[in-house]
């Protein structure tokens, strides 16, 4: 059904612990990716038979699967957390993609691992479906994110507050190593662990650094070239992820681990969704900020790889390449901001200026973030107190070379006409609590053409201020 390669499970046994997933009641189907299953190289339909629902669900091992729970630390909110990995998801193994990349494949709530500290190993109904939503967005949106193959019900009660449905979760990955998987064993002083680790993430994710002598400090500058450029564009669209620990990002520079992420209906820099995060430390504006602390942490996991004989003697560089990170990325967000408003090659020194005023009328009007994006393009009204605004926005455009048509075109295809909206998936969700999925099938399918949505599409409504979400939950 699957053909698997595990090069993570032929690593030494202190990367993982071995074991299957713990079988549910009554495997049910939600949805399969069917564009996902065949960029795959899987049948959909083997997925979908009685046989594949088993396999989602963690009922039935396939063939070739060497399922295991990856260890990892992390730093959690700023703090040192030595031990955490896998508590809820099991990596059933690896197979090569019609790209010719290798992917992970992975059951998100397969129940408890050695690494499940308090927590049951399962995940409910709704953020299940959010991460659906949310990651498969994030995709056909052109951020690098991990991917949905496949959702499944469990038959089986989850205890949060209260007793909710649960559900398993297929989630691909170009891999799932993380910040956190480097240190946990620079924590340990395992550097041979460290080595086969950063090894095979130059095989895997950077593999033009294989002949870099001395790789690790290109490895180093290559993640954080990749984390400015997935930043940037998480701004653009108004992302906020929510936990950005550092075993939440991975090394491949794909977006990770979607809990009570969300994107902004009306702007706020300050912005902060998630129920756990009291002190705003991962707020909207403040995601570039964390990104960087993270890369810094990274950065002395590497030392000793940098410099074998005397890890102090790497700082130095260590540190200019962390700190190399603010000015790129600067320059990716001005490039996707740039676009979003239409500018084209000719750079000029005020178009910064020009984004920061925009975006400083945006949070005192409250304005939508999608909507009056996509309202330059579609040359639509703007919220009246983006007037001045558009005013010296339109005396920019006139020393622009593209016709009116291609830059409207061009904004079209970069300022997204839906996104998936909170107040929406809430709604979702809980017409899938009811077992009515037909909402979330076509959420689903809307969100596939995130450019395309007509002027009419409901998914473009913004939250009336009583259907506002406030907070989200990690689940
Ligand atoms: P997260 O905040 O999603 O990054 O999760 C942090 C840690 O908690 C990871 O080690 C997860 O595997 C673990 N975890 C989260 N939810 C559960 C759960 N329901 N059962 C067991 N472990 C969990
Ligand atoms: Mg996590
Ligand atoms: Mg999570």
């Amino acid at each position: 059904m699957i053909a698997f390669d595990n090069s993570y499970a032929r690593l030494p046994d202190r990367f993982h612990a071995r074991l299957d997933p713990t079988p549910v009641a009554r495997p049910g189907l939600i949805r399969v990716n069917q564009a996902l299953a065949r960029d795959l190289g899987i049948d959909p339909a083997a997925l979908e038979s009685p046989e594949g629902v088993a396999v989602l669900a963690g009922n039935r091992v396939p063939d070739g699967a060497e399922p295991l729970a990856m260890a990892y630390a992390g730093h959690q909110f700023g703090g040192w957390v030595p031990q955490l990995g896998d508590g809820r998801a099991i990596l059933l193994g690896e197979v090569t993609a019609t790209d010719g990349q290798r992917r992970d494949i992975q059951l998100k709530g397969a129940g408890r691992t050695p690494f499940s500290r308090m927590g049951d190993g399962r995940a409910w109904l709704g953020p299940v479906l959010r991460e659906y939503l949310v990651s498969e967005a994030m995709a056909a949106l052109g951020v690098p994110t991990t991917r949905a193959l496949a959702a499944v019900t469990t038959g089986e009660t989850v205890l949060r507050e209260t007793p909710l449905p649960g559900a398993v979760l297929t989630r691909v990955a170009a891999s799932h190593i993380r910040v956190g998987t480097f240190q946990y064993f620079a924590a340990r002083n395992d550097i041979d662990g460290l080595r086969l680790l950063a090894d095979m993430v130059i095989a895997r994710h950077y593999p033009d650094l294989t002949a870099t002598p001395g790789p690790y400090a290109a490895l180093l500058d290559a993640i954080i070239g990749r984390q400015a450029r997935l930043v940037a564009q998480w701004m653009g669209t108004g992302f906020i992820h929510g936990v950005m620990n550092t075993d939440n990002m991975a090394v491949s520079g794909e977006t990770i681990d979607y809990g009570p992420c969300a994107f902004m209906d009306g702007f706020d820099p300050d912005k902060v969704f998630s129920s756990i995060d009291r002190g705003g430390r991962y707020a909207y504006s403040n995601q570039p900020h964390l990104a960087q602390w993270n890369l810094a942490q990274l950065a002395s996991a590497l030392l000793p790889l940098m410099n074998p004989d005397d890890r102090e003697a790497a700082v130095p560089a260590a540190q200019a390449l962390v700190d190399g990170f603010t000015d790129r990325f600067r320059a990716e967000w001005l490039a996707v901001f740039r676009a979003k408003i239409g500018l084209g090659d000719r750079v000029e020194p005020e178009d910064e200026a020009l984004i920061a005023r925009l975006l400083t009328a945006m949070a005192e009007a409250g304005a939508d973030f999608t909507a009056t994006f996509r309202a330059l393009g579609e040359g639509t009204p703007l919220p009246a107190a983006l007037a001045g605004w558009h005013a010296d926005w339109t005396a920019r455009l006139s020393r622009e070379g593209a016709t009116p048509e291609s830059r409207a075109a061009a904004m079209n295809r970069v300022n997204p006409a839906i996104i998936p909206r909170n107040h929406l998936v809430e709604q979702v969700i809980a017409s899938a609590v009811e077992g009515d999925f037909a909402p979330f099938h076509a959420m689903t399918v809307a969100l596939e053409r995130p450019f395309d949505a007509a002027p009419d599409s409901a998914y473009r409504t913004a939250p009336l201020p009583a259907q506002e979400v406030a907070r989200t939950f990690c689940g």
